[in-house]
């Protein structure tokens, strides 16, 4: 019977706990091990789960399997914010570009999108000196970080069998003691599994300004943007467009963003595109200014917020991690040995987003492989 089955689910991530907890939810007993300790972790980049920021926008959801996971996705965080699960809020969000830019495919997944076309009488949030000429906006759901990872850890270790803290080497998969193993482990995949595919990370830079109360439009509703104000003024190294970010928070603003391509060496260091000039300082962090600098122009000119100064912000710094193909994901069972090994890793920059979907889907194809 399926019950009688022992279930691990390995990785304490956002990926690892909601698998969890979906499995929880669905009569199956799980045990949890991870090299990370999500209450007490200390930052480092390769914990993906420390940094995001968090929409459930599918920014980077470009195929319909993983359209797909994000409608389950999306349904339940919609759940989850009717039962007042804590920090599940709904903002209207402005996507806007200093250039013309078409209508994104996922316009049709957003709730109320809509796109401007009258810029001088709509409120939108506008660079002084680079002022939208494209955009719309739409509701979406953001995950308040502190306030729904906390939930999320408390929720889930409440509901399952077992909770160990460790470091697995393959040898030590081999040797657990469970029939059927879930891997959760994002860029630890890479020591504990055959993958043959090209792994790639971006790597994403945040400020945190503690204490700026959320933006609102004239309306009164919580505001969160991102803005490309094209190619001259922002880039990676290698060319590409960049744009920033900003998403209220109960606790400040969060401000990003950046997505410089690279990988790591053998001793875990980055190899890859680095902060181009001007690059500042924040809390000892070198980051591209311009996330500093649009920001403030907007935030000022917009919503007459004024940022704190430098040493009153935090930054960090985080890997998204992906595969080259299939979008990304490995989501699929494979057999090794005498166990059943389900795989949910390479999420890259839509871990939160597709979380429950895919903790739906990893459900799903444990009912398929075990009836
Ligand atoms: C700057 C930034 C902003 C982001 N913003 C967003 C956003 O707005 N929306 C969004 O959807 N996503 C966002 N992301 C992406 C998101 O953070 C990740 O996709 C997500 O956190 C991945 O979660 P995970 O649980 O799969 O992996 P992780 O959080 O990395 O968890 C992996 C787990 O596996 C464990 N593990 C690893 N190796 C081993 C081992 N050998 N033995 C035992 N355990 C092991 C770790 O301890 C950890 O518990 C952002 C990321 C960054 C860096």
């Amino acid at each position: 019977m399926l019950n009688n089955k022992n279930i691990c689910v390995l990785g304490a991530g956002v990926s690892g706990l909601s698998t969890a907890s979906f499995l929880s939810d669905s009569g199956y007993p799980v045990h949890i091990i991870t090299k990370d300790d999500p209450r007490t972790a200390t930052l480092h980049p390769e914990f993906s789960s420390l940094f995001p920021a968090a929409s459930i926008i599918p920014h980077t959801v470009n195929s319909n399997k993983l359209r797909d996971l994000f409608r389950l996705s999306k349904d339940r965080f919609g759940k989850l914010h009717d039962k007042q699960f804590p920090g599940v809020t709904i903002n209207r969000h402005y996507e806007l570009y200093s250039h013309p830019r078409s209508v994104p495919a996922y316009a049709k997944t957003m709730d109320h999108f809509e796109v401007f076309d009258d810029f001088k009488h709509e409120f939108h949030p506008d660079h002084p000196e680079y002022p939208a000429v494209a955009g719309w906006r739409y509701s979406a759901y953001f995950a308040d970080w502190p306030l729904y990872f906390s939930a999320l850890i408390r929720n889930t270790l409440e509901k399952i069998e077992g909770f160990e803290i460790k470091t697995l080497s393959p040898d030590d998969i081999r040797e657990l003691p469970y029939d059927i193993i879930i891997n959760c482990t994002e860029i630890g995949s890479l020591n504990l599994f055959e993958d043959s595919s090209e792994q790639i990370l971006h790597r994403g830079h945040l400020l945190n300004l503690p204490g700026i109360p959320a933006i609102r439009d004239p309306q009164g509703k919580v505001v969160s943007y991102n803005f490309s104000p094209g190619k001259e003024v922002y880039r990676s190294e290698n060319g590409i467009e960049q744009d920033v970010y900003c998403y209220s928070r109960q606790d400040g603003l969060v401000l990003g963003g950046s997505r410089q391509k690279g990988t790591l060496d053998s001793h875990g260091k980055w190899v890859g595109e680095e902060s181009q000039d001007p690059v500042i300082a924040v809390d000892n962090l070198k980051l591209p200014a311009q996330i500093l600098e649009l920001h403030s122009a907007i935030l000022n000119h917009s919503f007459e917020c004024k940022l704190p100064p430098k040493s009153k912000m935090r930054s960090k710094v985080g890997y998204r991690f992906t595969r080259s193909h299939e979008n990304g994901l490995r989501l699929e069972t494979e057999e090794t040995g005498d166990k059943l090994v389900i795989h949910n890793y390479g999420h890259g920059g839509a871990g939160v987003t597709l979380s429950w979907g895919c903790a739906h889907r990893v459900t799903e194809l444990l009912k398929e492989a075990t009836n």
